[in-house]
């Protein structure tokens, strides 16, 4: 069999960004279910196809990936709303990564970029918006995924979820 939609794929990964490593399958492959929206488009997109054993090597684009960096998603917030107890929250700092509730009461990661004045200028945009995506790995296991799986819409078994 290939990869295609909703076959269950065990799959041995590590991701370069800008030549870093930033993560990696660990001892046991990485499983998902392919199909489902559960790995960024241009993965799936590239794994497609592809058998049991094989390697791959490919890059994925930001478009594919986190999507392209949002300038409008960089923005300047009251420091007031930082403040507990009158002082700046020991949490708030340059590089800091702070969960934030918008208007919606949608909770929201942002990163700290500056703190001004009376106002802290904070990166909503995921941390590998704008970035290619550098993939490099095998297939470790194929197979068809059970109705059970199809339904839930993820893995079950080993290195996946338990009922
Ligand atoms: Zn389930």
């Amino acid at each position: 069999m290939i990869i295609a939609k909703n076959a269950v794929v065990g799959v041995n990964y590590q991701l370069d960004v800008d030549g870093q490593k930033i993560d990696a399958s660990g001892e046991q492959p990485l499983m998902y279910l392919h199909g489902h929206g559960m790995m960024i488009p241009g993965f799936e997109k590239q794994l497609a196809g592809l058998k049991e054993g094989d390697k791959y090597d490919f890059k994925v684009s930001p478009a594919e990936g986190y999507g392209e960096f949002n300038q409008n998603a960089v923005v300047d917030l009251d420091k007031q709303i930082f403040l507990v107890d009158g002082s700046m929250s020991t949490e708030v700092f340059e590089g800091a990564q702070l969960q934030l509730t918008n208007q919606d009461g949608q909770p929201m990661v942002g990163v700290v970029q500056k703190i001004g004045e009376d106002k802290v200028t904070m990166d909503f945009n995921h941390q590998l918006a704008g970035k290619e995506l550098h993939f490099t790995g095998s297939i470790a296991s194929l197979r068809e995924a059970t109705e059970e799986e199809i339904s839930h819409g993820h893995v079950h078994g080993p290195g996946g979820h338990h009922h």
